[in-house]
């Protein structure tokens, strides 16, 4: 420790994204000397959703010393192998966007450029049949993978899918377990100090002035001080990403929860379903350009698969990101750094990478611009990957029964992802770049599974000799069946590592649903 330390982090918000910074920073500042507060208000609540995640929050949960079952009871959670998207491509079509990889690469070639050239000679089954993941989806099976597992079961990657309060307050015990101090109240001011504009303390409707050296802003979409208070900007994407609303409804459970989030598309929104243990998640995404509100609420309700245990709640919000998350001395995280709609799950990984970039480049009271603009270039690369991605799949349609469809089909679309399906168009290539969040079996997935399909492949499959790549293609499919048939359902896994479906009879985005503490002090 020295002058320059930063010895007071508040985080301004106590949504998903700033119990998670809470948790982070308990774990890795707690060196003796740096005290960290979190301020909310529980009368302007929180966003309350986001209840579905990709893998890497499982890096997440060990860094945290998070022990798996104990989160995944205290959740209500249940396990996760990637989305299944329906009437996408075209009506009454089906593909899945697995976790983990397609098949194995050999002799260095990638396995989809050895996938795509089998596929000119014979008849194949869809590639999803070369993921373990996806197979296991198939037949709702799931384990966890031991940390030595080997081929095929070491290929069985999966994340979680959640209660979003529950996960809030699992997380809120986790940090004041770890000394984070917790203050309840409305933030109505902030002082900006004279000579260079960084926030020294925030005003409480009582009267109490909380100071900090470094202010983590995770207030939601208002940017109570990345924006309100510093003016930072928003880039708007609206242009490539037309949704702005959302309605959100809990149901019942219609049979046991299933391993995968699905996003069924219909003709002028779409609509997710997420299986926890004791309900259903369930929402619909649009844009009020080619949909009300009353006709979104109407298409979700008629198209649950059970009884409705609240009433729905409708969300608005601009997709788009913060034009730095990090600011003077506030660095945003979560939805007052950005959003892009949760078509594939990342809201709460934009967390996550913040909250790990922010300690990798920790400051101290001189805030050394390096370490902002480092911080603002890998957000920005996030963000961008993670929009393109998103764009894809509205792009990539042969839909054309609505004018919603005919609007995503026809619009235009940032550059990068135009090269990218270029690329792919002409010999099925992908390269991941910068900090890019979407690896190779994320876009072969949903290009494939939308028709972009490669006019040609790599020259250098044709280096490989054609038996030995079918033998090979062939074995490896079976490995991941048996493999798949071998596995406990998801619901017998559920039931033996201790988690107990256990239907809630009504639900409210606010409940205080008990039983979520940890039985352990620390986590095992
Ligand atoms: C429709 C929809 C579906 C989503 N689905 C997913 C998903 O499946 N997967 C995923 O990863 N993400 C998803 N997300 C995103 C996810 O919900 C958010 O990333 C996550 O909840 C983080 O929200 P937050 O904590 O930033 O904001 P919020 O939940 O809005 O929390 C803001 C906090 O700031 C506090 N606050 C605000 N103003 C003040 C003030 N003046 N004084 C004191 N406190 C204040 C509030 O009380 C609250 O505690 C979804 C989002 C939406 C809109």
């Amino acid at each position: 420790m020295n002058e320059h330390t930063i010895e007071d982090i508040v985080i301004v918000g106590g949504g998903t994204a700033g119990w998670m910074a809470a948790a982070a920073m308990s774990r890795f500042m707690n060196n003796g000397y740096t005290r960290v507060t979190l301020v909310e208000s529980e009368e302007i609540g929180t966003v309350g959703v986001g209840e579905a995640t990709i893998p890497p929050i499982i890096t997440f949960n060990r860094m945290l010393g998070i022990n798996e079952d104990e989160f995944i009871r205290a959740t209500n959670g249940t396990y996760k192998l990637g989305i299944e998207f329906v009437n996408w491509g075209g009506l009454g079509e089906r593909y899945f966007h697995p976790f983990g990889a397609h098949g194995e690469d050999l002799s260095g070639v990638h396995f989809h450029q050895l996938y795509l050239r089998e596929r000119k000679r014979r008849v194949l089954q869809d590639i999803s049949a070369w993921s373990m993941s996806a197979v296991a989806a198939s037949m709702g099976k799931f384990a966890r993978p031991p940390g030595d597992a080997r081929f095929p079961v070491k290929d069985l990657y999966y994340a979680f899918q959640f209660d979003a309060s529950l996960y809030a307050k699992y997380l809120r015990a986790y940090a004041e377990r770890g000394g984070v101090r917790r203050i309840e109240g409305k933030i109505t001011d902030a002082a900006l100090r004279a000579e260079d504009g960084h926030v020294e303390s925030v005003t409480l409707a009582s009267g109490q002035v909380i100071q900090g050296d470094l202010f983590i802003d995770c207030s939601g979409f208002r940017g109570l001080l990345i924006e309100e208070k510093l003016g930072t900007g928003y880039e708007d994407w609206t242009r490539w990403l037309p949704a702005d609303r959302a309605i959100a409804v809990p149901s019942k459970l219609a049979g046991p929860p299933e391993p995968i989030t699905r996003a069924t598309a219909h003709a002028s929104c779409w609509q997710w379903r997420i299986p926890l243990q004791h309900r259903m998640g369930n929402g619909v995404v649009y844009s009020s350009q080619f949909l009300g509100d009353e006709e979104a609420e109407r298409i979700l309700l008629s198209n649950l698969e059970a009884e409705p245990i609240a009433d729905p709640k409708r969300l608005r919000f601009t997709t788009g990101r913060r034009k730095a998350s990090w600011n003077k001395n506030v660095i945003a995280m979560g939805l007052s750094s950005g959003f892009v709609e949760p078509l594939e799950s990342t809201s709460i990984h934009m967390v996550q990478a913040a909250i790990a970039k922010l300690i990798a480049l920790f400051p101290d009271k001189r805030f050394n611009p390096v370490e902002r603009d480092t911080f603002n270039e890998q957000m920005r690369d996030l963000y961008e990957d993670v929009r393109d991605f998103i764009v894809l799949h509205y792009k990539a349609t042969a839909r054309t029964d609505s004018d919603f469809w005919n609007h995503c089909r026809t619009m235009e679309i940032p550059d990068g992802l135009q090269r990218k399906i270029d690329l792919f168009r002409a010999k099925g290539r992908v390269f991941r770049e910068g900090y890019d969040l979407f690896g190779i079996t994320s876009w072969v997935a949903v290009m494939l599974g939308q028709h972009i399909v490669p006019e040609d492949y790599e020259p250098a499959v044709d280096a490989l000799d054609e038996r030995r790549v079918a033998e090979a293609l062939e074995e490896m499919r079976l490995a991941y069946l048996q493999t798949a048939e071998a596995l406990p359902s998801h619901a017998d896994f559920l039931a033996a590592t201790g988690a107990a479906p256990a239907p809630v009879p009504t639900f409210s985005f606010d409940d205080d649903l008990p039983g979520f503490m940890p039985a352990s002090g620390q986590p095992a």
